[in-house]
């Protein structure tokens, strides 16, 4: 099928804006040529690139008769937030499958999926962190599986049909949102005068990345995309290779993509050093786990555009875009374009705020904080 005739939902907004960040180039010291692609502006329950996913998965689950949507993460998915928001709005019932034990308090984007009335399950395999590093992994796949299948049984005997949506949307329909995006990015740019040799985007579940590089290569843009892993152990790049050329294959697009063609920056060599200016690789020290370097980098777009990224993916995206800037890897002097994709609400995340107390309300005169009482 040709990936133009393939059809969607508006579930979020596409048409985000293409930006440029004059006041984050002065203070790194650049010329202008820094960009931003507003992916956090979809919409859809307080945006995100899921939305573009979403628009077309959704599409999908309503030709084939769906009534239900059920789709996995972690307990602060982003993805599941938007997932059972285009749920709602498309009269399907929204089910979470959430790795991880339920947390003590509600905030984040649990209390999103809550207020939204989501249905949600959490499945906790930390029992199985008692097995040998290498048998883990597969162990609580299984499990997670084996509750999928209990889950979906029961709505289908109270006769659902459940469409099951992988972490992070990643599949060759959902990848298609990204695809479509790059010859919008490019009409952007046309119509704006913006000239762009670079567009970095996170590496999570790797469809955004995907569909950008296979549209990128489809549509002939200008630009090359740059992954950046969001955490130290990401997807092997050969699991991305294939469902890349999964993607040509599905969508007719006669290219083959070899794992040389892929670029992405760790931000550590192959000796685990640090080869940017920080102590930590971009992908910060775990999936979601707060550390001060990506805030840093969210308080910088903060202090310098007034645009919040967030402690998950894109803060470290954000660590990515600056550090091969200041490294000469990519130039501003070429336009590089920084796709946001969206996470602000895991700002309030309980786990972040705790961390960012010290930083950011423990020393009042640091933080310009002052304090009159009569
Ligand atoms: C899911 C997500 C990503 C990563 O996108 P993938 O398609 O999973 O690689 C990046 N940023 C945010 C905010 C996300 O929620």
């Amino acid at each position: 099928m040709k990936i133009e005739s393939l059809e969607s939902v508006p579930a979020g907004y596409i048409n985000t804006p293409l930006e440029p960040m004059p006041r984050l180039a002065a203070a790194l010291g650049l010329a202008d040529g820094l960009y931003i692609k507003r992916d956090d502006m979809t919409g859809l329950a307080l945006g995100g690139n899921k939305a573009r996913k979403l628009n077309y998965i959704v599409n999908y689950a309503l030709e084939n008769g769906y009534t239900a949507l059920m789709t996995f993460g972690g307990v602060q998915t982003n993805h599941g937030r938007l997932t059972v928001a285009a749920a709602i709005r498309y009269g399907l019932k929204p089910i979470l499958v959430l790795k991880g034990r339920k947390p003590d308090y509600l905030s984040g984007n649990l209390l999103l999926d809550r207020l939204m009335g989501a249905d949600i399950y959490f499945v906790d395999t930390s029992s199985a962190d008692a097995l040998p590093a290498a048998e883990q992994a597969a162990a609580k796949q299984r499990y997670v599986d084996e509750c999928a299948a209990r889950i979906i049984a029961e709505y289908e005997a109270r006769g659902d049909k459940v469409l099951s949506v992988p972490v992070g949307g990643q599949t060759v329909i959902g990848s298609a949102g990204y695809i479509q995006a790059v010859p919008e990015i490019m009409a952007q740019m046309k119509a704006q005068n913006i000239r762009a040799k670079h567009l970095v985007v996170g590496y999570g579940s790797t469809g955004t990345f995907a569909g950008l590089w296979a549209g990128a290569k489809y549509y002939h843009a200008p630009f090359e995309v740059i992954g950046i892993p969001i955490e130290p152990d990401c997807r092997p790049v050969e699991e991305t290779v294939d469902f890349i050329n999964e993607l040509s294959e599905y969508f007719e697009m006669g290219f083959t993509c070899r794992k040389e063609d892929l670029h992405l920056e760790f931000g550590f060599d192959s000796a685990g050093g640090a080869v940017g200016q920080a102590p930590v690789g971009y992908g910060g020290v775990g999936y979601n786990e707060p550390d001060t370097v990506t805030e840093s980098y969210i308080e910088l777009l903060a202090r310098t555009e007034a645009i919040f990224v967030d402690p998950c993916y894109t803060g470290k995206v954000l660590h990515g875009y600056v550090d091969l800037l200041k490294r000469g890897v990519i130039r501003a002097e070429d336009g590089a374009i920084f796709m946001h994709t969206g996470g602000a609400p895991g700002l309030w995340t309980k786990e972040h705020l705790d961390h960012m107390q010290e930083g950011y309300w423990s020393d009042e005169k640091k933080d310009h904080v002052h304090i009159f009482s009569l």
